[in-house]
């Protein structure tokens, strides 16, 4: 087999052997696969159109039982009471594992979601390693505070698993986002149910088969599948689910958010975004035309940090915009298992449909169409959509307030750095920003005025995983990082005591006035 090198250096297979594709896709339930009795929903191929595989709903009797599963597991198992080195030497064997599975994993991942094998390969699956890694790193030094400034007690804090906690993941990254969180959830302590994207469940199907290999006791991390209105809900409203971490759309946000609130659980949101990408005239161009190219083409455009409005200063915008619809039409697009593909198809046909539906809305809006806008010529089959990016007529046109979730960019001139900012905050999301620009004082003024959770200064995306992530406005409530995710998945205990003996008042003893 032939060997080639992706972008950043990593050698990558020519042509990838295709791996054996689950023919069902169950529930597991204390480390076994359980066949749900709800309906069988078809698995489709995005490139191919082919049905895959099948999918086997879980009913919310389906669901109890594996809430049920998770809850024995923190009451009774040995998981939340096992010393934190054999819990970490678990999650040692999970990454170990996952890394021999690597190129399966990203097979999968391929098959659920359209993105490129190499981008699965050599980006994702490495962090997916690296959120236990990390996990474990956060359970190992996790302490509480101590207040001794009342100096008759001793106060201090103890940290204790949440419980119960239901994960629920999108379809655009379905291992990478729901391992971010099932890997602190259990270093922490706690068990959980996990539930993936109808869309995309392959690949996490198989990720829990391979964590529960790695020596995880029966019931720690369950998994149940099926559509977010009957599986997800049931999973949402179950009682016995302390806690519930959610990723995904900001409509479905606000739903489970309802939900949950009928026994007050704990509610983590990741939801959506429209993030500006301000190009300066300053900058440097080369690198900001990278960077907006990789903010929206990147993960076939189906990311929540995608730069999806690219706001360039009217000086250099005639030469930007030429310069991004040339690279626009150049980009490989392909069958994802193609290592020279860089974009692939959207990962299923209402999605595919839905994004093509914005070049309709762009066109009736006044937006200029600049490149793409249709499937590109001789591929009959697949979801596949040409790079595409319009000139928006206003900031207040549906392409530029909706997120459209696919490889399609709307572009927008500014001509002052207040202009900027302005356009950048009109929107409900508030997810992240990109400014490209050399003057500090700029970069400065913008990144303390746009309304956004994650600023990056002069570069595409990069998560740092010990620093707060999460959105401003709709994107999103609490955040995700180091303390935060200690604090999401522990509950804070205080204790008191004192540290002299105490003479209590004496209710009921006469006091000799
Ligand atoms: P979605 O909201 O349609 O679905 C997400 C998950 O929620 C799926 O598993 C789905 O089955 C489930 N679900 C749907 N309705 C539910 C309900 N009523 N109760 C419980 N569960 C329910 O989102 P999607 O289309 O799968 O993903 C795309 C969205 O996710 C985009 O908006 C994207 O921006 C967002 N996203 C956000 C982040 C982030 O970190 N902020 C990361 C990735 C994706």
């Amino acid at each position: 087999m032939q060997n080639s090198k992706s972008a950043d250096g990593v050698q990558v297979a020519a042509a990838v052997s295709p791996w054996p594709v689950p023919a069902e896709i169950m529930a597991i339930v204390d480390g076994e696969c359980v066949r749900g009795a709800g309906s069988a929903l078809a698995v489709i191929d995005p490139t191919t159109e082919e049905r895959v595989s099948t999918l086997l709903e879980d009913t919310p009797e389906d669901v109890d039982r594996a809430v049920c599963a998770a809850r024995r597991a923190l009451e009774m198992g040995p998981w939340s009471r096992m010393e934190l080195g054999e819990r970490l030497a678990v999650l040692r064997r999970i990454q170990r594992l996952i890394e021999r599975h690597a190129d399966e994993l990203a097979y999968l991942d391929c098959l659920d979601t359209g993105v490129p094998y190499v981008e699965a390969r050599t980006r994702k699956i490495p962090r997916i390693v690296e959120n236990f890694e990390f996990a474990a790193s956060l359970a190992g030094m996790a302490a509480g505070d101590t207040f001794q400034q009342n100096s008759r007690y001793l106060t201090y804090v103890t940290r204790q698993p949440v419980g119960v906690c239901a994960i629920i993941a999108p379809w655009n990254s379905p291992m990478g986002l729901a391992s971010m969180q099932v890997a602190p959830c259990i270093a922490l302590g706690n068990t959980c149910v996990v539930k993936p994207s109808e869309h995309a469940s392959m690949s996490l199907f198989r990720l829990v088969q391979l964590l529960n290999e790695a020596g995880l006791p029966p019931g720690v991390v369950n998994l149940v599948n099926g559509r977010g209105m009957l599986t997800g809900e049931a999973l949402v409203r179950h009682p016995g689910v302390n806690a519930v971490k959610f990723i995904g759309g900001t409509e479905t946000g606000k739903r489970i958010m309802a939900a949950a609130s009928g026994s007050l659980k704990r509610v983590g949101l990741e939801l959506g975004g429209k993030s500006a990408n301000i190009v300066f005239g300053d900058a440097d161009f080369d690198e900001a035309l990278d960077g907006a190219l990789l903010g929206i083409y990147s993960n076939n455009g189906q990311q929540c940090l995608a730069g999806s409005r690219i706001l360039v200063e009217r000086s250099i915008s005639r030469r930007f915009i030429e310069a991004f619809v040339a690279r626009a039409t150049a980009i490989n697009v392909g069958n994802p298992l193609d290592p020279r593909t860089e974009v692939g198809p959207l990962a299923f046909e209402q999605h595919y449909q839905r994004v093509l539906g914005y070049v309709g809305i762009a066109r009736s809006e006044g937006a200029e169409l600049l490149v793409g806008g249709a499937k590109p010529q001789g591929m009959d089959k697949g979801y596949f959509l040409a790079p595409t990016a319009v000139l928006a007529a206003a900031n207040e046109s549906r392409v530029c307030q909706e997120e459209i979730f696919g490889p399609f960019a709307s572009f927008m001139l500014f001509d002052s750095t207040s202009d900027a900012i302005q356009i950048a905050n009109d929107s409900r999301f508030g997810l992240v920003s990109y400014v490209w620009s050399r003057d500090i004082a700029r970069v400065m003024q913008v990144s303390q005025a746009v309304r956004a959770g994650t600023i990056l200064v002069n570069t595409s995306m990069v998560r740092e995983l010990r620093a707060p992530f999460g959105g401003f406005n709709e994107s999103g409530v609490g955040r995700d990082g180091a303390r935060h995710t200690l604090d999401f998945f522990t509950e804070a205990k205080t204790t008191t005591l004192p540290v002299r003996k105490l003479s209590l008042r004496r209710l009921g003893v006469p006091t000799t006035l």
